[in-house]
Parts: C-alpha cells; sequence; structure tokens
C-alpha cells in the first residue's frame, strides 16, 4: 500500500450508533446525517453508503462543492442538503439536480427561483431563521416579504424546511440563550402557519440540542458529531444519562488510525533526539520512527506529550513531531520491531487512545481534530 497511516471504519460501531440515535429520537422524526467535512475526517464515500445501509435517506453538508462529492456516490432517491456555502454558478447545478438547500437571504431566494423557472425543476428550499446565533438566517422583521414571495411562487419551490441553529446546545452555560432560540422559533413557525405556509419538516437541532433539549427533536435531527460514536461535550454526556437512566456509553467511536514502525534503533546517554534540543536522553534508549507528522494530522503540539500504542502500551512521543516523522521511546517495551503496528487513535490490546485524550494532549476540540485528519488517508471499513 502507498500510504504511511490508515483510518479503519468500524461497521458494527456506526450502524449501532444510528440505532441508538433513532431509539432516543424516536420514529417520528427523520434522520439527517451530516457529512461536512469529509464526514468529519470518516470520509464521504465511506459513511454515505454505510448510512443508506442504516436507512438514512438524507444527508447534509456545507458547500455545494461537498454535494457534488456525496452526489456522486448516493442512491437515486437519497437527498442531499447544502446548509451553507453555495457559489452563484453552483446554485444552478443545485436546482437543477433536486438538491435542498438552506435559503437565508432574499437574494438567494430570488436568483433559486429564477433558475428554477429556468430550468423546469422546482427548488428545494429550507428557509433559516435567525434565532440569536447571529451567522445566517433571516430576521423576524423580513418575514412578511418573504411569505409574500414564497407565496407567489408557490409552484416553483418546495418548501421543504424551515430550521435554524442554535448558540452552543453543548454547554450549560448556554442554557438561556438556547431556551430564547426555541421559544424565538416557535414565533417564526406559527408565522408561516398563519400565512398558510407548512415546511415538511420543522428542524432546528445537532446532536448537543437533541440530546440534549427533546423540544428541538421536532421533524428531522441533523446528527453530525455523534452518529460517529462522540459526544458534543462531556457535559452532554453527563446529562445525557442523568435523563435517560442509561447504563454504558451508548455511542461507539468508529474510527481508529494506525500506522507501523519505519526504524527502530538505540541512542546513547547524552544525545539529543530530533531537531534541536527539545529532547536529551539521559539514559541509553530505544526510540521508533514513526511515518507520520503534522501533515499527516498528527499535531506538532503534540511534540514530548503525545502517546501512540505499540505492542498494546502507551509509549510517549519524544523530541518535535516533523512534517512527515514522529520519534517514541520504546526503551521499555521489549521486541519492538520494524513493522509492528502502532495506534494514534484506537485500540490496541487492552490499552486505548480515546479522541478525548488525544484532543486534550494537544488541545484541540475533537471536531477540529477529526476534521483535520487529511483526506488523502486510505479509510477502509472494518467489522
Ligand atoms: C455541523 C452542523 C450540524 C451538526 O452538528 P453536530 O454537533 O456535529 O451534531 C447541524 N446543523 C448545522 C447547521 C451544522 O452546521
Amino acid at each position: 500500500m502507498f500510504n504511511s497511516s490508515h483510518i479503519e471504519i468500524s461497521r458494527s460501531a456506526y450502524l449501532s450508533n444510528i440505532k441508538y440515535l433513532k431509539k432516543i429520537i424516536g420514529k417520528d422524526a427523520r434522520i439527517s446525517s451530516v457529512i461536512k467535512g469529509n464526514a468529519y475526517g470518516h470520509g464521504t464515500q465511506i459513511i454515505l453508503p454505510l448510512g443508506e445501509e442504516a436507512g438514512i435517506d438524507h444527508f447534509s453538508v456545507f458547500s455545494a462543492q461537498e454535494a457534488l462529492e456525496a452526489f456522486q456516490v448516493k442512491k437515486p432517491e437519497t437527498r442531499i442538503m447544502i446548509m451553507g456555502h453555495i457559489g452563484d454558478d453552483e446554485l444552478e447545478w443545485a436546482v437543477e439536480n433536486g438538491l435542498e438547500f438552506f435559503v437565508f437571504d432574499m437574494e438567494r431566494l430570488k436568483q433559486a427561483i429564477l433558475l428554477a423557472e429556468k430550468t423546469g425543476q422546482k427548488a428545494h428550499i429550507h428557509i433559516e431563521a435567525e434565532t440569536g446565533f447571529h451567522r445566517t438566517g433571516f430576521e423576524y422583521e423580513h418575514l412578511p416579504e418573504l411569505t409574500r414571495f414564497l407565496k407567489d411562487k408557490k409552484e416553483h419551490l418546495v418548501f421543504e424546511g424551515l430550521c435554524t441553529h442554535y448558540a452552543g446546545a453543548e454547554s450549560l452555560a448556554n442554557y438561556l440563550r438556547v431556551k430564547n432560540q426555541i421559544l424565538s422559533y416557535r414565533k417564526f413557525y406559527s408565522y408561516f402557519k398563519r400565512h398558510g405556509l407548512l415546511p415538511l419538516h420543522r428542524h432546528t437541532a445537532g446532536s448537543a440540542a437533541a440530546l440534549t433539549y427533546p423540544a428541538t427533536i421536532m421533524d428531522m435531527v441533523r446528527f453530525g458529531i455523534a452518529q460517529y460514536g462522540f459526544w458534543p461535550s462531556p457535559e452532554t454526556q453527563m446529562f445525557h444519562f442523568k435523563k435517560e437512566n442509561l447504563p454504558g456509553n451508548g455511542l461507539k467511536r468508529a474510527l481508529s488510525w494506525k500506522s507501523r514502525v519505519m526504524v527502530v534503533k538505540e541512542v546513547e546517554a547524552g544525545q539529543f533526539v530530533g531537531y534541536g534540543d527539545s529532547y536529551l536522553a539521559n539514559k541509553k534508549i530505544r526510540i521508533a520512527v514513526i511515518p507520520v507528522g503534522y501533515s499527516n494530522g498528527f499535531s506538532r503540539s503534540l511534540s514530548n506529550t503525545g502517546r501512540v500504542l505499540i505492542h498494546g502500551r502507551r509509549v510517549p512521543v519524544i523530541g518535535t513531531v516533523t512534517m512527515n516523522t514522529m520519534t517514541v521511546n520504546v526503551t521499555d517495551v521489549p521486541g519492538v520491531e520494524k513493522g509492528d503496528e502502532v495506534v494514534m487513535i484506537g485500540r490496541q490490546k487492552r490499552m486505548n487512545i480515546s479522541i478525548a485524550s488525544f484532543c486534550e494532549m494537544s488541545n484541540q476540540l475533537n471536531y477540529q481534530l477529526l476534521a483535520r485528519l487529511p483526506a488523502n488517508i486510505p479509510r477502509v471499513i472494518v467489522k
């Protein structure tokens, strides 16, 4: 294989997560699987078909570019929703191919309707409400103009959804803000209803909201991080288990990241290891070089602090992580040889390196760490 590391995605873990999340949201709510950021580093081409296998028929991406990637691997009946960026020249493609997309200003709406008229395809729109996140979305004051226009152009569009996004439902510190957003969303919905415009889906929740505020589940949940087996935050996890009184974790990490030892050698006492003088061998040590560095997603801030697994033992990264390699101290692990398996994230024998511990070591959010795993690392599905 032409690669220095690979990522394994566990089919059984992923399917079990979807089953668990379905149980939480009930059978009346639909799941939209959020696969932006290369499916949170898991690989769109791996996750989308697995999601379809689990019965998911709706996927959310950020941009038209991500939508195209998903479009190329999906089943014909599977729906794709673009939540963010669509370039002017991409909008026509989206309308023509029946993709769903967020609309958060009159300009995009008018463009979309023009293209619907031009192509003879209906525009499948989700109206985004500004409820307090303050990024994108229509303000309440815009509703008279908006609803008038929607009614006017009724035959050229499908009102797929009325949506919003919460400002940090994963942290208790935002409790009031989220509560107010829920109220504000209801005001928007009432307005549309009074004007005879009923969206096919009311959807507001991502993982944290759905797991913490049941009122946000509505007709559809946009599950990102949870489907991959991670809690949005430790608070969400604690709160969820208190509420549900459920045993065990309930979510399983689906991703592991592995490599192999490239070289093993000895370093005499008094020698520095790697660039500069950040690591001094104070006795004779054995080191192993791993062909994974910061260009492969192993953060440079893990220099002298990271850990990996070899022979089921945790071994420390010594010296600086370079662009393509890191060095670990294997003095206390007998018999390490070139070609032995190295685990950066995942399990080996009875030891485990979780994303959470990995993140704490490098001070990164798990979202960020996952999304930064380079797309060119091969992904494979395992049992
Ligand atoms: C990323 C995203 C989600 C999913 O969030 P998770 O916390 O990963 O579940 C949902 N909705 C929107 C608009 C998003 O951008």
